[in-house]
């Protein structure tokens, strides 16, 4: 991508009313626009971020089985008085609104609900399950406070994975694997090494639930580490001497360490709680019929956005991982205005387009070049190419996480980034 095409303009400074640093980087990079609080735009650097974490989302939920589907925003009074969850005393985030006739609806904050029902058409017998769908799809929430940027939306991203089993052994080994699965989606976004299986009240059908949450002071929750080395932590609200005890748990508790952290992903044992509100049921192998046992796995990727640019970050700017990142080089032509080093530079873009590298060429011929390191700083592209009148013939090098540069020939860029 030429940037001399790229639409967006960085800005020196963030909106006033921002506080969060996610949000202001972001914005002032010309990733995602602030519409009001809780609500942002992608523009095409921003959207190519959540579209590279939506995908190792899906790659890893394709592995585990998962099948795709997408749901609908508009829910349905009458489904939703099933469960009691319409009434605004039980749920507090929704957005309602009506059809022309008077009908009300709602947004869809979660959808236990709507998949519940539409399993009824499709599951019958024993034969049937176990079976896994997630979807990928905006969610609206009422949330009282959206000040953490990209980490607390009202309207956000979410991907939303329900497992539908035969009875409760089934759903634990699936359970169980999820909690890898869900490792590996944080490890792959760069953030495994900060993040922890979280122990967490559990609702009405297991006395626990699991959050995973990574350790950042941009977080909104506290936990407590149970065990470093396995990655294992107690959630700040059921934190008791009976959880501990349940757990092995032999420090005390005022010696466990205590952290600020973000909340990235959940999951849940749901048990019969909408099978029965809806009648999902399925034959057994002897005919007879027997509740559905369900689960249902949460995660973010526009929170997960927001959580990198926390981990990542420094004073000028992003740090992207190279496994999110908009684009894995920035190629930067400091002296566009030079017709010999623009040529070259455009050689350079052309040989990595073909090598299947995905390039933004900063050739903007009205930049300056204290404004072109400081633009690359805040975009924060993991691999910075510099081309100059200085280096002729030679490609300056430099990793956006570390201080040094070094030169290499068009031939040796090509091999480094072709690995
Ligand atoms: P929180 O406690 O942070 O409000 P939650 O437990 O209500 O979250 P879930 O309903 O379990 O959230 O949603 C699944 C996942 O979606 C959460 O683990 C979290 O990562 C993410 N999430 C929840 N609310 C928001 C939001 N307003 N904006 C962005 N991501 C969110
Ligand atoms: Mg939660």
């Amino acid at each position: 991508m030429r940037q001399s095409h790229l639409f967006t303009k960085t800005r020196k400074e963030a909106p006033r009313d921002e506080e969060s640093t996610n949000a202001k980087l972001l914005i002032r990079g010309g990733f995602i626009n602030k519409e009001m609080a809780g609500v942002y735009a992608y523009l095409p650097l921003g959207l190519r971020v959540l579209n590279n974490i939506s995908n190792i989302i899906r790659e890893e939920m394709d592995a585990a089985g998962g099948q795709e589907l997408f749901m609908t925003v508009l829910q349905d009074k009458d489904t939703w008085e099933r469960t009691g969850r319409w009434d605004d005393k039980v749920v507090d985030s929704w957005f309602k609104t009506s059809l022309k006739n008077g009908t009300e609806l709602g947004l869809g904050f979660t959808h236990e609900e709507a998949i519940a029902k539409i399993m009824t058409n499709h599951i019958a017998s024993y034969k049937d399950l176990p079976l896994y769908a997630y979807q990928i799809q905006t969610k609206f929430r009422n949330e009282a406070r959206a000040k953490a940027g990209l980490m607390r939306g009202r309207e956000f991203s979410m991907k939303d994975l329900y497992s539908f089993s035969k009875n409760k052994e089934e759903h634990e080994t699936f359970y169980e694997k999820m909690k890898d699965v869900y490792m590996r989606v944080f490890t792959r976004l760069g953030m495994g090494d900060k993040t922890y299986l979280t122990i967490s009240s559990g609702g009405s059908f297991s006395k626990y639930s699991y959050e995973f949450q990574t350790i950042s002071d941009a977080g909104e929750d506290t936990i407590y580490i149970v065990d470093e080395e396995k990655k294992i932590a107690i959630n700040k609200d059921d934190f008791t001497d009976e959880v501990l005890a349940d757990f092995n748990v032999t420090v005390a508790k005022d010696d466990l360490r205590q952290e600020r952290s973000i909340e990235v992903g959940d999951i849940y044992s749901l048990g019969h709680k909408f099978s029965e509100a809806f009648g999902l049921t399925y034959k057994n192998e002897q005919g007879e019929d027997e509740l559905v046992y369900m689960g249902s796995y949460g995660m973010s990727p526009s929170r997960l956005m927001g959580a990198i640019v926390e981990l990542n970050h420094d004073d000028n700017g992003i740090m992207w991982p190279e496994s999110v990142a908009p684009y894995r080089v920035h190629l930067v032509n400091l002296h566009a205005q030079n017709d010999e080093v623009s040529a070259f530079a455009d050689e350079i873009y052309t040989a990595l387009q073909g090598a299947g590298v995905a390039v933004l060429y900063d050739d903007r011929r009205e930049a300056g070049i204290g404004e072109k390191l400081k633009d690359s700083d805040l975009v924060g592209i993991p691999l910075r190419a510099i081309i100059s009148e200085k280096n002729g013939a030679q490609i300056e090098l430099k990793k956006r996480k570390e201080k040094d540069a070094h030169l290499v020939s068009k031939e040796q860029l090509l091999s480094l980034v072709s690995k």
